[in-house]
C-alpha cells in the first residue's frame, strides 16, 4: 500500500512548517527522530501445536512534555517506517490538544484476522512480555489502533499486572488505555474517535456556515473510526452516499443507513453485499461527490490519483496519514478543505488521557461528562488552529502543526538540554 514512505512524508510536513515558523534548530533536530526505537522477535504456539515467530514494534518518539502515549496497531502491513511516523504524529497530536503526555506508536506485522482468538490473546501477552518495562503507566501507554480493541488492552494490563510487585499491583492499571469499563475503562473510549470527528466538523461547520443537516458524506473504512463517525454526523441529519473497505464500494444517492451498516459490517466484516446495492470499485468511491469525506482506514489512501478523482469540499482525515503531499496538493488546487488527522482524530487520545486521570485518581466519570469534556477540548483545539490559519496565511495542516511545535519549542527553551 506504499506506506514505506510514510515517515518521509511526515518528515515533509513536518520540514515544511519547521522552515515557515523558524523552529529552534535543535528542537527540529532532536524530533526529526524517535528517542527509542525497540523491536522484538518473539515465539507463539499456535493452536496446531506449531511455533511461530512475531515481530512487534513500540518506537517512542517524544516524552518531552509527559509519558510516551499511543496506540498498538495489528496489521499484516506494519513496518518500522510506518511506526515511526505514527509515533511522531502521536507527538503532534498530544502537544497541539494540550494533553501532559508524549508520542510513540506499536505493532506488530500479522493480520489477526487470520488467527484464533486465543492465538491473537498469546500474541498479545507474549507482546506485553517481550516489552518489559519499556512500558510502564508513567513512562508509556499504549492503546488500541488498527486492528485491536479493548479486548486487546485488557489482556496486555493482565499480563503486565501479572509482572509487576504486589505493592504496585493496583498502581498499575493505567498501563494502557481504552480498556473495557469493567475493568478500569472510560464510558465514551470506544466512540471517541468516531464522535471527536463529527465534533471538530460541527466546528468547521459554524466556522464556514455549513448547515449539517443539508450535507452528503462518505467514509473509508467502516471499523471502529468510520461508524461512529458514520452515526455521529448521522445524528446531524446529514446523508451518508457512499462506503468504501477493503470487500468493495457501496453507494446509495438515496441515503445509506448508517446504524443499520455498523451491525451489518460488525456481523459480516465488510460492507460488501450490504442490502441489495451492487459491489463497486476504489476508484467510484472516491469519484462520489460529496460534501464531506471521512478517510478512516489506512495512510495513504489520497494520493494525486485518488485526488484528482475527487469532488469534495471537506475531507476530515479520521485516519492517520490518509493523505500523501501530492493528493493535498491536488485538493488544495481543488479548494478542498482538510481538518487535518492531528485535529480530527484527536478525540481517541484525549479520552484515553481522561482514562487514564480517572485511574490515577480512583474516579468514574460518566459519558455526558467525558463527552462535555472532550468536547471542549477539540473545539478550544480547531478555534486556535483557525485563529493560526489567520495569523500565518496557512491551511489548517499547517496551523496545526504549528500551534502544537510551539508548545514543544517553548517547553525545550524553558528546560533546555540535558546535560
Ligand atoms: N491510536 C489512537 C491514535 O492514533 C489513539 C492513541 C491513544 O489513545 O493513545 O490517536
Amino acid at each position: 500500500m506504499g506506506n514505506q514512505r510514510l515517515f518521509e512524508y511526515v518528515l515533509q510536513n513536518f520540514n515544511n512548517v519547521c522552515d515557515m515558523m523558524d523552529l529552534d534548530s535543535s528542537v527540529r533536530t532532536i524530533l526529526s527522530q524517535p528517542k527509542n526505537e525497540i523491536i522484538v522477535h518473539f515465539p507463539v504456539q499456535l493452536d496446531d501445536g506449531t511455533y511461530e515467530l512475531f515481530k512487534g514494534y513500540r518506537i517512542q518518539h517524544s516524552n518531552m512534555l509527559g509519558p510516551y502515549k499511543g496506540g498498538i496497531r495489528y496489521h499484516e502491513d506494519v513496518r518500522l517506517d510506518e511506526v515511526k511516523a505514527l509515533a511522531m504524529l502521536m507527538t503532534i497530536k498530544c502537544s497541539l490538544v494540550n494533553l501532559p503526555l508524549g508520542g510513540a506508536k506499536g505493532g506488530i506485522k500479522f493480520s489477526p484476522r487470520k488467527y484464533s482468538e486465543e492465538e491473537v490473546d498469546k500474541v498479545t501477552r507474549r507482546f506485553t512480555a517481550a516489552l518489559g518495562n519499556n512500558i510502564g503507566p508513567a513512562h508509556d501507554i499504549p492503546a488500541p489502533d488498527m486492528g485491536t480493541n479493548a479486548q486487546t488492552m485488557v489482556k496486555m494490563m493482565d499480563t503486565y499486572m501479572n509482572m509487576c510487585n504486589p505493592d504496585q499491583k493496583h498502581n498499575s492499571r493505567g498501563i494502557v488505555t481504552g480498556k473495557p469499563v469493567d475493568c478500569g475503562g472510560t464510558e465514551g473510549r470506544a466512540s471517541a474517535t468516531g464522535t471527536g470527528v463529527v465534533m471538530c466538523i460541527e466546528e468547521w461547520a459554524k466556522h464556514r456556515r455549513v448547515d449539517l443537516s443539508k450535507t452528503t458524506y462518505s467514509i473509508q473504512g467502516y471499523g471502529n473510526v468510520g461508524s461512529w463517525a458514520g452515526v455521529a454526523l448521522h445524528n446531524h441529519g446529514a446523508k451518508l452516499v457512499a462506503v468504501n473497505d477493503h470487500t468493495g464500494t457501496i453507494v446509495d444517492e438515496r441515503g445509506i443507513d448508517s446504524h443499520a451498516l455498523r451491525d451489518y459490517v460488525k456481523e459480516h466484516g465488510g460492507v460488501a453485499g450490504y442490502r441489495d446495492l451492487e459491489t463497486q470499485d476504489r476508484n467510484t468511491f472516491f469519484s462520489t461527490k460529496v460534501d464531506i469525506m471521512i478517510p478512516a482506514a489506512l495512510e495513504n489512501q489520497i494520493t494525486e490519483i485518488e485526488a484528482k478523482l475527487m469532488d469534495v469540499r471537506l475531507v476530515a482525515e479520521g485516519a492517520n496519514g490518509p493523505t500523501t503531499p501530492k493528493g493535498e496538493k491536488v485538493l488544495k488546487k481543488k479548494d478542498t478543505e482538510i481538518l487535518p488527522d492531528v485535529l480530527a482524530n484527536a478525540g481517541g487520545v484525549i479520552v484515553s488521557y481522561f482514562e487514564w486521570v480517572q485511574n490515577k485518581r480512583s474516579e468514574y466519570w460518566d459519558e455526558d461528562e467525558v463527552n462535555h469534556k472532550l468536547k471542549k477540548k477539540l473545539s478550544k483545539a480547531f478555534w486556535s488552529c483557525v485563529e493560526m490559519t489567520q495569523d500565518y496565511d496557512c491551511d489548517i495542516r499547517t496551523a496545526a502543526y504549528i500551534g502544537s511545535l510551539k508548545r514543544l519549542e517553548s517547553s525545550y527553551k524553558l528546560r533546555g538540554i540535558f546535560p
